[in-house]
């Protein structure tokens, strides 16, 4: 039977992979739903080419632009804040959440009602909105899936494991555009070189966060979500290659990683093929890079933000959201040349000193409006102190 898909986000670069594999492999899905913010372009192009029998474009403006590029066809296209329930009439089999920010928030929680998997790319609802997610899942019995490779690696690596076998966990980074940069000129780099990761092809705002490593601390947050191991066995090291995402040191003696490349289409993949029973014909490693393989240490003069996994793992519940919203503003701001890219950081660590600050961080969240106005205030805030 073709399993019933929805990708959420499906213009960008999660969405665009995950599309691919569904597209090539035809036989095995129905692709129910589609949606985007933006690029109805693109979005148009997709549902005529797999047949989509929904599409979604958030941005109103946008509305009759698909309705004119689809009318001669049957797919049904929708706009706005419209909840999944109103456009499907049998639940999902399978959910892509990747769209980027928080913005992603309230369609995971709507997909987690209404898809029997939820394969989540969108890191900020596991990093702001973790407890309400999980609610959603035991009432509806969703499976949840991580999408992110260094996440994906960690469940790979720790079936059937409890916390007490693992003695540290290390998620890699490669370092991005930046790692060998002279320590001085990063004050100057300009977001067109911030973009340019040197491994990955990612969406914009995941490529400056991995330029400076706040995907990082983002990825260890999301982890000590995700997973039930303890919050202190997490480290971060530097890894140029790429090749290897996560390593799990075992108490045994025995260290654990797995290796594949810097290619969303393995992860994705994977969740989509719940038995594994998938050829993925893709670019094969060669065994050679075994030996080209090098791990150290961060630099944390180079890379400031992993002083903040510490600071927002230890200071209130609601931190995580305050951290993620002030960066998606600053990251914006760097993008448009508004900003330095050190102030991202920088800004960051001003946020934890202000007076109000710690009235927000230890609110505990319950539903998406009380997130957004622990979202709202640290937004408004940090345009506050860039305008200083
Ligand atoms: P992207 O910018 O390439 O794509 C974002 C998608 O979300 C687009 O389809 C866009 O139309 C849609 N979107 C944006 N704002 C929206 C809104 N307000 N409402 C509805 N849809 C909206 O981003 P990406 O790189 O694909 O990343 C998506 C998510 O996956 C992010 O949370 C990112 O952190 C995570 N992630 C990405 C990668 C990667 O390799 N790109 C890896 C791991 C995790
Ligand atoms: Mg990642």
């Amino acid at each position: 039977m073709k399993k019933r898909i929805a990708i959420l986000g499906s213009t960008g670069s999660i969405g665009k992979s995950t599309f691919e594999i569904i597209k090539k492999n035809k036989k095995d899905f129905d692709v129910i739903l589609l949606t985007a913010n933006n690029n109805y372009k693109k979005l148009i192009k997709q549902a005529k080419e797999i047949k989509a029998k929904n599409v979604l474009i958030k941005n109103e403006i946008f509305s009759d632009k698909v309705k004119k590029g689809l009318k001669n066809s049957s797919i049904r296209v929708f706009s706005g804040d419209i909840s999944l329930k109103k456009i499907i009439n049998k639940k999902l089999d399978y959910t892509m959440s990747a769209i980027v920010g928080i913005a992603g928030l309230q369609p995971t929680i709507d997909a987690i009602k209404n898809s029997r998997i939820v394969a989540i790319a969108n890191k900020e609802s596991i990093i702001c909105a973790w407890n309400i997610l999980l609610k959603e899942v035991k009432r509806n019995k969703t499976k949840i899936l991580p999408v992110d490779s260094e996440h994906f690696s960690i469940m790979e690596l720790t079936r059937g494991i409890v916390d007490e076998e693992i003695e540290e966990i290390l998620i890699t980074a490669s370092g991005g555009p930046f790692l060998n940069l002279p320590i001085r000129k990063l004050k100057k780099v300009k977001s067109q070189k911030a973009v340019k990761h040197p491994n990955w092809n990612m969406g914009k705002k995941i490529s400056i966060d991995s330029a400076n490593l706040m995907n990082k601390v983002f990825e260890v947050i999301e982890a000590c979500k995700f997973f039930n191991f303890n919050k202190i066995k997490y480290r971060v090291v530097i890894h140029p290659q790429s090749y290897v995402h996560s390593i799990i040191r075992f108490k045994n003696g025995l260290i654990k990683m797995i290796l594949y490349n810097a290619d969303m289409k393995i992860p994705i993949s994977n969740t989509l093929y719940e038995k594994r029973n998938i050829f993925l014909n893709i670019k094969k490693i060669n065994t050679a890079i075994f030996n080209k393989n090098s791990f150290y240490n961060v630099n944390k003069k180079r890379f400031p933000s992993i002083n903040l996994i510490n600071k927002i793992l230890n200071s209130g519940p609601s931190t995580a959201t305050i951290v993620n919203a002030s960066n998606e503003v600053l990251v914006d701001l760097f993008l448009r040349n508004k900003i330095g890219f050190l102030d991202i950081v920088k800004t960051i660590n001003k946020i934890f000193k202000d007076k109000e600050f710690k009235k927000y961080a230890k609110r505990k969240v319950k539903s998406v409006s009380d997130i957004k106005l622990v979202d709202n205030w640290a937004r408004l805030k940090t345009v506050a102190i860039c305008v200083k």
